[in-house]
């Protein structure tokens, strides 16, 4: 099956688990374009984003994620389409998209000495709905840093603290652009828990990001973006279940296995060997394991070790766009 889509919005309107017009989308993006100069950084994007969503922006550099994000924010002018944010264009409504709105940029600049509880009052100061700075604290785990300064926290806790300031006005939608960019893998999976808090809360998250587990992991729906384009939407498991990707088995028996008898098993499309272990690629790996036990247990053949291996969001990006998403 092709995944590649046209930019037809009604057409996108119907991919992915949420439906999409049924309630007013607190993220309307249709027809989006932007060009910098003779570069098309946005070429027609269009989606929309639900309430209580967590919605995925997954692209490599340079594929027009933030460029995409900062129009929504009302930091860039757009060169052609319509674009939404709480039912009001950032265009021409700049201060009501502001007070719904919550964002994190991709670095955050604080004063070096100032504290964590102290920025956070501050920032709340300029908006009429605040957000209890307590339960922020405990949201983003910085409790126990309430009183330190910003320039002692950690990579992550600075990331973390940015997340919290994103929502010191109880915003209605919450734009993260690559929040775990330059983190370590334990600083990335906190913000990770943070990111699945905010969704347990209700918050509406679009998150742009260029690390395939985070999309998976993280977000109800995801669009693929290359190149300015949208040319993939839907949930995780929708877009690895479209792709052409197939599952690996792969074990290991007490005595050898004729590859020709492992190849002529049903649902078996491909076997190899190396070290002593079976590789063999299925399009219904279900189907494929139970023929597999069944002749394992006939033939009183033993098996050492059995691995099951799902294609993942990578294959499909590999598979649309024919490189991997960092190259
Ligand atoms: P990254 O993850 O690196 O931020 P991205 O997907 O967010 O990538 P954008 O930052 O939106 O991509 O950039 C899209 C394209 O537009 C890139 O080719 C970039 O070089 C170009 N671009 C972005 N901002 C400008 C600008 N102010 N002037 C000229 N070109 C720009």
């Amino acid at each position: 099956m092709n995944l590649t889509l046209s930019g037809n919005l009604t057409e996108i309107a119907t991919q992915g688990t949420a439906p999409l017009f049924s309630a007013p989308a607190l993220i309307v993006v249709r027809d989006l374009l932007k060009r910098y100069g003779d570069l098309t950084a946005v070429a027609g994007i269009s989606f929309a984003v639900q309430r209580g969503e967590v919605f995925g922006l997954l692209g490599p550099n340079g594929a027009g994620k933030t460029t995409t994000v900062e129009i929504l924010e009302g930091l860039r002018a757009r060169d052609g389409g319509e674009v939404t944010v709480c039912s009001f264009d950032p265009a021409t409504s700049a201060a009501d998209v502001k007070r719904r709105l919550g964002v994190t940029l991709q670095a955050t600049a604080l004063p070096d000495k100032i504290q964590v509880r102290e920025a956070l009052a501050l920032f709340a100061r300029f908006y009429p709905r605040q957000a209890d700075i307590a339960q922020l604290l405990k949201l983003v785990a910085l409790e126990e840093k309430a009183r330190s300064q910003f320039d002692t926290l950690s990579g992550g806790q600075q990331q973390r603290l940015a997340i919290a300031l994103a929502l010191v006005n109880d915003p209605d939608v919450v734009i993260l652009d690559e929040p775990t960019t330059g983190l370590d893998a334990q600083a990335r999976r906190e913000l990770h828990q943070v990111i699945l808090d905010l969704k347990r809360a209700g918050k509406t998250v679009l998150l742009t990001t260029h690390y395939i587990e985070e999309a998976e992991r993280l977000c109800d729906r995801v669009a693929i973006i290359d190149h300015g384009k949208i040319i993939a939407l839907g949930s995780p498991r929708e877009l690895i279940a479209q792709s052409r990707g197939q599952s690996r088995i792969e074990l290991r028996t007490t005595e050898p296995v004729p590859l020709r008898v492992l190849r002529q098993l049903p649902f078996i499309e491909s076997v190899t060997e190396s070290g002593g272990v079976y590789s063999l690629r299925s399009v219904d790996v279900s189907r494929a394991l139970i023929a597999l036990v069944k002749w394992l247990e006939v033939e009183q053949r033993e098996l050492e070790d059995l691995h099951v291996t799902r294609p993942t969001l990578e294959d499909t990006f590999i598979e649309l766009t024919g490189k991997r998403i960092r190259e």
